[in-house]
């Protein structure tokens, strides 16, 4: 079979398995099987985590990561709050966007992209501000840096700040400590590293928060009031992406069958390292150092002589799809993530492929 591997972040090459169940009967987002469908999934959701669902929820959201994003912030940060965005990259600079879009007093810590949150500069911010909320990437996707988090929740715990989390593209396979790093929400998506199909995100948020806070809803739908509301008793303020929603369900299944989330982590970083060690070994640098690195994506720079189009249409012929760099960084890299039904040998076979494009 000539199968067309996604080396983006996201969507990602789906399992059979997933895909099946897309198939799946009809259903309408009214009646009885889809409550169970979605109440089975929000629990699995928090179960990754062993987030116990007396004091967390999951609202299902039907829309791309963003829209998990933007219902985070704008349902959280309350009208006399005052939110903080760390920018280390695109997805940092997008929550400040959401916040300017829907006149959310802010302010934002702007760093060079790739580079690691500096964490004086950070306190400073904190103290001589009102700041309420503050809200960071965990993986920044646009250069692969995993943001350490531990010490950004505990100082905001130190100054009493909520940490709101983009966790789009690391929920599933690293490591999220919720309850030690302070995080009273994270937002994050069915179509990355949880190998669901592209539709469904959804925001992990403490049970606390959205009873204890004064917002003025800022957006119809992406009020994650009305949601939880109504998916607590089973129901749905609006259609959901039914189809989505099996196969999200399937997908987690399919984690649990293959060992979690902890063994899924390994595989992305047995998968990044047989890229990483081929790719060097043939004189490609790698954007940042791997222990910077997520388990999910590495950028690396483009070899010499070759642009990133030209790089991408020899692998695309081969059968994988790369992924080009954002803004100033899409004329200098490119990058591969492992997530998806992809295995070392895909892995493997792709430093063989390069090796043939740059030898
Ligand atoms: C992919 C991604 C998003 C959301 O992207 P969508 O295209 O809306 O799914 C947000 N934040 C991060 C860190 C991401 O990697």
């Amino acid at each position: 079979m000539n199968r067309q591997l996604l080396l983006n972040p996201g969507p990602v090459t789906l399992s059979s398995r997933v895909r099946k169940a897309l198939l799946n009967p009809d259903l309408c987002h009214r009646e009885p099987e889809f409550s169970v469908l979605q109440d089975n999934i929000r629990n699995k959701l928090l179960d990754i985590y062993n987030l116990p669902r007396d004091e967390w929820a999951t609202v299902l959201l039907t829309g791309s990561g963003t829209s998990a994003v933007e219902a985070m912030i704008t349902s959280l940060v309350p009208d006399n709050g005052r939110l903080l965005v760390i920018e280390n990259g695109i997805y940092g600079e997008r929550m400040t966007n959401i916040a300017a879009i829907h006149r959310i007093s802010h302010q934002h810590l702007h760093q060079d992209w790739g580079s690691e949150i500096d964490l004086e500069a950070l306190e400073r911010e904190l103290t001589k501000k009102s700041i309420t909320h503050l809200a960071v990437v965990h993986h920044e996707t646009t250069t692969g840096r995993l943001n350490q988090i531990s010490g950004i929740g505990e100082l905001c715990g130190k100054h009493g700040v909520e940490l709101l989390l983009d966790g789009v593209s690391s929920f599933g396979a690293e490591d999220l400590s919720f309850l030690e790093w302070n995080i009273m929400a994270c937002a994050a998506t069915a179509n990355k590293c949880l190998h669901g199909v592209p539709g469904t995100s959804f925001v992990i948020v403490r049970r606390k928060a959205l009873n204890d806070q004064t917002v003025t809803a800022r957006s119809l739908y992406l009020d994650l009031n009305r949601y939880l509301h109504q998916q607590d008793k089973g129901g749905t303020p609006f259609t959901q992406s039914v189809q989505c929603f099996y196969a999200l369900d399937e997908a987690l299944d399919e984690l649990n069958d293959n060992g979690g989330r902890k063994q899924r982590q390994q595989d992305y970083l047995s998968r990044m390292q047989i890229v990483r060690n081929g790719f060097v070994a043939l004189g490609i640098q790698p954007l940042l150092a791997s222990s910077d690195c997520s388990c999910v994506l590495h950028a690396y720079n483009l070899p010499v002589g070759c642009s990133y189009q030209q790089l991408h249409d020899a692998l695309k012929a081969k059968g994988y799809v790369i992924y080009a760099g954002q803004g100033d960084l899409s004329r200098t890299i490119f990058r591969i993530s492992a997530m998806g039904d992809i295995n070392e040998d895909d892995m493997t076979r792709l430093v063989k492929k390069m090796g043939e494009i740059v030898g």
